[in-house]
């Protein structure tokens, strides 16, 4: 390995590390029509592409404009006469080739991962690693994409078969890209449909070098489309009528504009949302493990995860050592060049949301909550011009507070106590999201009554924020609708077609 200067881009000087054989991303079009990297031709309006770790701008990005989403839904369209017509071992065995090729590039895809979005190095090798296992499990299940058959008196029957929809829309959020590409177009392309994807607007690198991947691996030119834009390009590939579904991942704002645009079409919509959700340490449990699980449900990717089990409910008995380790621990964590490999702490993504974190932490402060460690920002070098913060732990946390019940999306946890399972359960629930939970016990009945009253699609006992593949995640009540990432997400990418077949000769009542 040799010690050289970061080849992304010129101006990225605080990457002096140890970089394996990259290739540039930042400067080359980001645009990704007819199995080709392009510039848009029709632009609505320009962003800064900006380095978290250094708030180091790399380059204007031009947001693509009606004529773009035109002709990638135009392509999309056209291409998916074929590609819904190959059998789904044909379709399964491109996806499961492309999973071999993002592997085989994955320090590559990972550090540009880091680049676009500041979390630490070893977070993004495992989340590429997650995404080629996805691509490959949906590569695997695209054969036995079927339906049934239903035998009929008199020897008629009926036959069901799973149909493609068509066109998928994608829309995701910047703190998982890569993943939300990949969760998306893989069981979408699984099914015989085609994709046209638009990142967010912070981090549009990874998606199209996934485009890249699915074209090594043979799949044909416009299946898989790459768009960039803000706002307004998202809402032109919603409203698109070439569009027959939208996969949405972001804020509970957004989702609720998005449906709100399908329904006047009468689209599909996945909706994957915020939450605020619920990580409850009994008495009865390991605490070592209950410490290092209510970590992993808050300082993954600086805080940014949907998922996070922002509030700990802690067994009023086990306050005290929980409370001294957790903070021994957290104290410990290393905040610096999210591409060194021992640093767990990276750079939040921008700036406004470093000042939607901090606010945060001020109104639970003004409402009675107390700071037991972290919560301020920090320059862990003069070379990092991003915003780190260090990860927050507050206590005399109360559920009515600002912070219990609204999401941070940073590495701000929340320790309330209880008393009772019932009491705990029922303030758990008490909240507009269900998207995750986690349940601390070595009870194995009580971690399984605990489960089934929880209100949340996605339930970790002893274990947070695990996403292997083929294990469904999304969420109940306000954090979404259907399902990524397991065998019913095929469920949402398909229709039934339900065909009588008639055997006999037919009783004319007139
Ligand atoms: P956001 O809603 O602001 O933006 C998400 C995407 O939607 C961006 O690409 C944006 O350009 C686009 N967009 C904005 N307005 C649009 C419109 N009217 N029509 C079409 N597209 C539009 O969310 P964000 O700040 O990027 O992400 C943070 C949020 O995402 C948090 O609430 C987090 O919980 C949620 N999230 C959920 C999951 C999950 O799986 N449930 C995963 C990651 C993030």
């Amino acid at each position: 390995m040799l010690l050289r200067r970061c080849p992304y881009v010129h101006c990225f000087h605080r990457c002096l590390t140890t970089v394996t054989g990259s290739s540039p991303q930042v400067q080359q079009p980001l645009n990704f029509l007819q199995g080709k990297r392009c510039n848009p031709s029709d632009s609505v309006g320009e962003f800064d592409l900006k380095c978290p770790a250094t708030d180091e701008t790399l380059r204007k990005v031009l947001s693509s404009g009606q004529r773009d989403v035109n002709e990638a839904v135009g392509q999309a369209k056209e291409t998916f006469r074929s590609w819904s017509k190959l059998s789904g071992f044909e379709r399964g065995s491109v996806l499961k080739k492309a999973a071999n090729i993002m592997r085989d590039r994955l320090e590559e895809i990972a550090r540009t991962e880091v680049l676009d979005c500041g979390k630490p190095i070893w977070e993004a090798r495992y989340d590429v690693q997650g995404c080629a296992d996805t691509i490959d499990y949906y590569g695997g299940l695209a054969a036995r994409i079927s339906g049934e058959f239903l035998p009929l008196p008199n020897g008629s029957f009926n036959y069901t078969v799973r149909e493609a929809l068509g066109v998928v829309g994608g829309v995701g959020a910047w703190n998982y890209p890569l993943q939300m590409a990949s969760w998306k177009s893989s069981p979408a392309l699984a099914c015989g449909n085609t994709f046209v994807f638009k990142p967010s607007p912070f981090t549009p690198l990874t998606a199209v070098m996934l485009g890249e991947i699915y074209k090594e691996a043979g799949l044909p030119d416009g299946c898989y489309n790459v768009i960039q834009g803000e706002t307004k390009t998202g809402q032109m590939i919603t409203t698109h009528p070439g569009v027959a579904k939208m996969s949405f991942t972001g804020s509970e704002v957004t989702g609720s504009k998005i449906m709100e645009a399908c329904a006047k079409d009468i689209k599909h919509v996945t909706l994957e949302l915020g939450g605020k959700s619920p990580c409850i340490i009994f008495e009865d449990c390991n605490l070592d493990n209950a410490v290092t699980g209510a970590m992993l449900a808050n300082f993954l990717s600086q805080g940014q995860v949907c998922s996070n089990g922002t509030r700990v409910f802690v067994h009023r008995s086990l306050m005290g050592p929980f409370l001294a380790k957790l903070v021994e621990r957290t104290k410990r964590m290393k905040i610096g060049d999210p591409f060194d490999e021992d640093t767990t702490v990276g750079a939040t993504i921008s700036k406004e949301q470093f000042d939607k974190v901090m606010h945060y932490i001020e109104i639970a402060k003004k409402e009675g909550a107390s700071v037991l460690c972290g919560g301020e920002r920090v320059t862990p070098d003069p070379s990092l011009g991003g915003y780190f913060v260090s990860p927050c732990i507050l206590v005399n946390c109360e559920d009515h507070m600002t912070v219990s019940r609204e999401e941070v999306f940073g590495s701000v946890m929340s320790v309330l106590t209880f008393d009772t399972e019932e009491e705990v359960i029922a303030r758990a629930n008490n909240s507009e999201y269900g998207l995750a939970g986690g349940i601390f016990t070595n009870n194995l009945q009580r971690a399984y009554r605990v489960a089934s009253a929880l209100e949340s699609g996605s339930l970790y006992i002893n274990n947070y924020n695990v996403t292997p593949a083929g294990v469904p995640f999304g969420g109940y009540k306000k954090s979404g609708l259907g399902r990524e990432n397991g065998p019913d997400t095929l469920d949402y990418y398909t229709q039934i077609k339900s065909v009588y077949v008639e055997m006999g000769d037919l009783e004319a009542p007139f």
